[in-house]
């Protein structure tokens, strides 16, 4: 079998396109959605995100600021910044960039968002309801994953789902997402691979998202015949390539769906952000009603 390769960009332009809808509406109800990044200290890699945020935000309509604090910031600092930001109702989304400067616990501070404004879905609130299966603010780049499988028109309901990687902002949301579908999910991490049964939990996947940061860390003959499979690794070898987790090529030749690295599985992370910041923008307004 050849597999389709599953794009993310058009998944991307879908989400950009609701989105500038839900903006124009929700304007003309008097509320401007605004989403603040804040990044401390320099940071190159994550300005190329806070610039491919900017962009996405003023293509739909949504007020996008960048605010640059120093590198020395205390945590304490940080909390108070945040905690305006928390009262300001100008402010309808936060993002707090990452990497953060070690004497700042990322954690602490990404908790003390605001739940409403907290469009990375990274709060114990907003994961709590993931887990209830009432999800509002979703971490994006699983809900991207999630997303691309569901445009396959694919029923999860009892399917062999292995999700491969268990972070607070890839795998374990994404594995949450399937549960809530019925989806039977299985979730392997470092301690799976360590013990060599990766390739085992891979082999059985009809439904495969692997998130780890390790090149072709799942070798293509692994996949299942007619498996989904999505790629969330984003790995730079040492030619300047960018390759995925999975070796594509190889394993296109037995999956049903592929996503290409880059190209896949990340394409729709920012647009879904935005998505995100208008849900946040819609629930503020709720609160106030
Ligand atoms: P992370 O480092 O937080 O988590 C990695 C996970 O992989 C952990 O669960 C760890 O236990 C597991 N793991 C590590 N080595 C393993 C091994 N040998 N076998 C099995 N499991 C192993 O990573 P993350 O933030 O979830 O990111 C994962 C990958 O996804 C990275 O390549 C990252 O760049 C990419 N990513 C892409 C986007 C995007 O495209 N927008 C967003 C987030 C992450």
């Amino acid at each position: 079998m050849a597999a389709q390769l599953l794009l993310g960009k058009p998944l991307a332009e879908k989400i950009k396109g609701e989105v500038s809808q839900e903006v124009v509406s929700l304007k003309a109800t008097g509320v401007s959605p605004s989403l603040v990044a804040i990044q401390v200290g320099q940071n190159d890699a994550s300005r190329v995100y806070t610039n491919a945020q900017r962009k996405v935000a003023e293509a739909v309509g949504i007020k996008y600021e960048l605010q640059e604090l120093p590198a020395d910031l205390t945590q304490d600092q940080l909390l108070k910044h945040i905690a305006g930001l928390n009262n300001d109702p100008k402010v309808t989304g936060i993002i707090l960039q990452m990497p953060l400067p070690a004497q700042i616990d990322a954690k602490v501070c990404q908790w003390s968002i605001a739940y409403e404004k907290d469009v990375e879905g990274m709060t114990p609130h907003n994961m709590g309801l993931v887990t209830y299966g009432k999800p509002r603010l979703v971490p994006c780049t699983a809900k991207g994953a999630f997303e691309l499988v569901k445009s396959t028109g694919v029923d999860v309901y009892g399917k062999e789902i292995v999700v491969i990687g268990h972070s607070d902002i890839v795998g374990k949301p994404a594995a949450l997402l399937f549960l809530n579908e019925f989806g039977t999910v299985t979730v392997g991490h470092i301690a799976t691979g360590q013990r060599g049964l990766t390739e085992s939990h891979v082999r059985r996947a009809e439904i495969l998202i692997v998130a780890v940061g390790v090149p072709h860390l799942v070798k293509g003959d692994w996949v299942k015949e007619g498996a989904i499979v999505i790629d969330v690794g984003i790995n730079a070898t040492k030619d300047g390539k960018i390759v995925g987790d999975v070796e594509t090529e190889i394993a296109a030749e037995k999956a049903a769906y592929i996503t290409p690295v880059p190209g896949g599985a990340g394409t729709a992370t920012t647009a879904i952000l935005m998505q995100n910041t208008v849900e946040a923008a819609k629930w503020q307004l709720e609160k106030r009603a």
